[in-house]
């Protein structure tokens, strides 16, 4: 594996992470490289990848750390959480800007407290599959470079299961919790340093603290609106799965709704509904509060502080509200207004009570395919008479996607490859990867049937 390396966290002070390398693993073999993004980022991998994927085999140039973290769990403080499974190998510099190689699964760290700094075929799959569809829909998210099988059997709840290393790519990997960890241990200089780091690696036209707060809150209400968007519900938006640079990171117990239900919840450690579909909004200007507080040990007047701070993460509201109606006018094939905002409401209201899905809905609009959907809503006929006075029917197939990794689709691929064929993987990545064009397999794009549905998804860790 040959790239050019550019490790600039490494240069940070030391205790802000633990120099670390993969443990290596039994007998990797490769699972799925990705070859279009490896040229993109300039990699060269020869015959042996799977060697460097499942950490056997360390790149000249890496220099591999676990990276220190804290965060609040579903609102509860935990001090200490940090890479306690995964390794950042190093940051590649090159035309496309500076993105860091992290591979996750790669053995126990310094962070690992009880667990086994392990990860099994299933969440590794459903990281690169559906991080990679999130790119493909167009939303900000982390990538995926490679999984490769460890030959090793992890123990988890359900018995033994096969184990797998994935290698993601992203512009970094600081979360909102990575300030925290660091704030709360009132280390200034550690803080000051991060902050320098993140502004330089994400906005580095923002002059100071504020400018980063501003843009990190703008990035995260655009984020969270374009997951709305396509019905994502991330599933465990802790502060330490809150990324600065606006990214989606961390897909764990995610999913993507069928049928429009707008309390949503699927991850199945979240008993209180904490992160459902229609509370993200409110739960990322959360984190972002967590983020303001992070900043203000650095301030020099605590109280004026409070005071911008506390403005900059109230824009989070009007912000996301603005983002939230541009990605739903468009969806609808409006331009954004008060009439589009009342066509919105009422659209996605007769799709919750008749129990349309989502995707389908969406994409069923500007033919007589939609009145399928939710035709049998006694206010559809007149909705649907006015919403095509001022519709633009042109790109509607453009934005609305045919296809979003459904749950029962991700758990089937997931045992099947569990029991050795990866065969349902590479073709549902296949058709993935063109959301917006009629798959060659339509039944992708199918809701499950009764006895298909997923009720729950799990962590998976
Ligand atoms: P996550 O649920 O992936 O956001 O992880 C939350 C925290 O638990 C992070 O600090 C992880 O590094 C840690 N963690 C999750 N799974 C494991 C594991 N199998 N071994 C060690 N640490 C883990
Ligand atoms: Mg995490």
């Amino acid at each position: 594996m040959h790239a050019t390396w550019n490790n600039t966290y490494t240069r940070l002070p030391e205790h802000m992470f633990a120099r670390q390398q993969p443990v290596p693993v039994a007998a990797p073999s490769g699972l799925v490289l990705n070859t279009a993004l490896a040229d993109e980022l300039g990699i060269f991998f020869g015959e042996d990848w799977p060697e460097f994927i499942a950490g056997n085999q360390v790149p000249m140039g890496a220099d591999p750390i676990a990276q220190a973290y804290a965060g609040h769990q579903f609102g509860h403080w935990n001090p200490q959480l940090g890479d306690g499974r995964a390794v950042l190998l190093g940051e590649l510099t090159g035309a496309f800007g500076h993105v860091d190689v992290q591979l996750k699964g790669a053995g126990r760290t310094p962070w690992s407290r009880g667990g086994d700094g392990r990860a099994w075929y299933g969440p590794v799959l459903r990281e690169y599959l559906i991080s990679e569809s999130m790119h493909a829909l167009g939303i900000p998210t982390t990538r995926a470079l490679a999984a490769a099988a460890t030959g090793e059997s992890i123990l988890r709840e359900p018995g033994p299961l096969p184990g797998a290393v994935i290698c993601r790519t992203a512009s970094s990997h600081i979360r909102v919790g990575t300030f925290q960890y660091f704030a709360s241990r009132e280390d200034i200089p550690a803080l000051e340093a991060l902050l320098d780091h993140a502004i330089a690696r994400h906005y580095p036209q923002a002059q100071n603290a504020d400018g980063f707060l501003g843009q990190a809150v703008a990035a995260q209400a655009r984020l969270i609106a374009q997951w709305m968007g396509v019905g994502f519900i991330h599933g465990v938006m802790n502060t330490d799965n809150s990324h600065v640079g606006g990214l989606t990171i961390d897909y764990g117990p995610c999913a993507f709704m069928d049928d429009f239900v707008p309390t949503k919840v699927f991850s199945s450690i979240d008993r209180q509904g904490r992160y459902g579909y229609s509370n993200q909004p409110n739960l990322a200007a959360w984190n972002m509060a967590q983020l303001a507080t992070a900043l203000l040990p650095l301030a020099e007047n605590t109280e004026a502080t409070i005071a911008r701070y506390t403005e900059i993460v109230k824009g989070f509201g009007d912000i996301f509200e603005a983002e939230y109606a541009k990605v739903f006018a468009a969806k609808l094939g409006l331009s954004t207004s008060s009439q589009s905002s009342a066509l919105i409401q009422q659209f996605l209201k007769m799709m919750g009570q008749t129990g349309a899905d989502f995707t389908q809905s969406f994409r069923a609009l500007g033919s007589d395919e939609v009145a399928r959907h939710i035709g049998e809503h006694p206010e559809f006929v007149s909705w649907h008479e006015k919403w095509l006075v001022s519709a633009d029917l042109t790109r509607l197939k453009q934005i609305n996607p045919a296809l979003i990794p459904r749950n029962h689709l991700v758990e089937a691929m997931i045992d099947q490859s569990v029991a050795g064929n990866m065969q349902m993987f590479h073709v549902l990545h296949a058709a993935l990867q063109t959301p917006f064009i009629t798959p060659p397999n339509p039944e992708f794009m199918e809701p499950p049937k009764a006895h298909e549905v997923v009720q729950a998804t799990f962590c998976g860790t």
